[in-house]
């Protein structure tokens, strides 16, 4: 198990909520960072929809998804800009135990000790959705890779990538400058993408040069390889017509499945799968806080722009209760000294 120093403020999850969260602790001179199970920042804007446009966050008349997520992490960055975004990704929190006075988040690997937690896990955490291909489950590892971490590592490979929403487009495309060849392999002909990424791979696959396909209305049906993969058997789901084509690496691109997990059994108040929380953001049990899409209380609105000042609220409140001398109002930011402003 690796041990991490000591922070302030932990936050669980990298969403939106989280990353202004960890803004918000910065302003308030609160050392924190962010665990998130994802392998990057963004929650479910970067895992969901990166591509789509978001029209009711304050201050922009429409923004992508990814955009927004990029400026959520420039504007945290700055108290952070000789070490970057304090952030541990691919962690899933499952444990929180109590030890000498402080808390202690629990991933598989690494134990997080922090003064007070704010809980910014949105609907859960995200894995991506597995093959369900009974005889796909001993290829990961071995040609099928649930995440692409390393772009690079296609370079040259024949990658057939399975899906049809943003993430296999944005994959599909991305990889055809790097990989020998990209096929794309959907079960229908209708695409739950954004329409200028569909439009550029089809516009590659017409050209026929070998580089990129797209086969719609075929699944897998089975692999070939003894050590690696070195082909699939695609199978016409209406006319049961099969194919095979050699291939060195599968990105089956499903979306993902989240999962809550062991965080509903911390001692919190839970309600329906959701921590009903104060006006101040308190869970039902001290240091702990909440924001954003994991929290419930009466007319609360699971949206972007709630999870902005629950995360505000949450974090003045836990700064407070770490340091009873400092106050829960943060002042206002035009006249906070930590942006060379006087009036501190
Ligand atoms: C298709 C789509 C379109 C949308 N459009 C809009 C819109 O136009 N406007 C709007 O306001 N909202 C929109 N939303 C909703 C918006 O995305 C959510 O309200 C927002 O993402 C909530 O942010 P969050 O940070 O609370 O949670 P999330 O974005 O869900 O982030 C939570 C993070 O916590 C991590 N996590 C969870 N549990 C753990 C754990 N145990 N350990 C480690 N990490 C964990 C997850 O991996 C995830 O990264 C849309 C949602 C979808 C799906």
């Amino acid at each position: 198990m690796t041990s991490h120093p000591i922070r302030d403020l932990t936050i669980i999850g990298g969403g939106p909520t989280g990353l202004f969260a960890l803004f918000y602790a910065g302003m308030r001179g609160a050392s924190a960072q962010i665990v998130d199970a994802l392998p990057e920042l963004g929650g479910q804007l970067t895992a969901l929809y990166p591509e789509k446009y978001i029209f009711d966050v304050a201050g922009y008349p429409r923004v992508l998804a990814k955009d927004l997520v990029r400026n959520l992490t420039e504007q945290a960055k700055q108290f952070h800009q000789e070490t970057g975004i304090p952030s541990h990704l691919g962690q899933r929190v499952a444990g929180l135990e109590e030890e000498d006075g402080h808390f202690v988040l629990v991933t598989e690997t690494d134990r997080f000790p922090t003064r007070a937690v704010v809980i910014a896990a949105g609907i859960g955490a995200f894995s991506p959705r597995k093959l369900p291909q009974a005889f796909a489950a001993e290829w990961y590892g071995r040609g099928v890779d649930a995440l692409v971490s390393t772009p690079e590592s296609y370079r040259d490979r024949d990658v057939l990538i399975i899906g049809g929403g943003d993430s296999a487009f944005d994959w599909c495309a991305q990889l055809r400058d790097k990989a020998k060849s990209v096929t794309l392999v959907h079960r229908s002909d209708r695409f739950r993408a954004h329409a200028a990424t569909v439009s550029e791979v089809q516009a590659a696959a017409a050209a026929n040069d070998g580089k990129v396909a797209v086969h719609t209305f075929h699944e897998i049906d089975a692999i070939f390889g003894s050590e690696r993969i070195t082909g699939v058997r695609l199978k016409d789901v209406k006319t049961k017509a099969t194919r095979e084509i050699a291939c060195d690496a599968v990105l089956p691109m499903l979306g993902y499945v989240s999962d809550l997990g062991t965080l509903l059994e911390w001692g919190l108040d839970i309600e329906k799968d959701e921590i009903k929380v104060s006006t101040s953001m308190e869970t039902g049990r001290d240091g702990v806080y909440a924001a954003g899409d994991i929290t419930t209380y009466a007319g609360k609105l699971k949206l972007i722009a709630s999870g902005f000042s629950e995360a505000a609220i949450a974090v003045n409140q836990a700064v407070h209760w770490i340091y009873p001398d400092k106050k829960v109002a943060p002042g206002h930011s035009s006249n906070l000294a930590v942006f060379g402003q006087k009036d501190d």
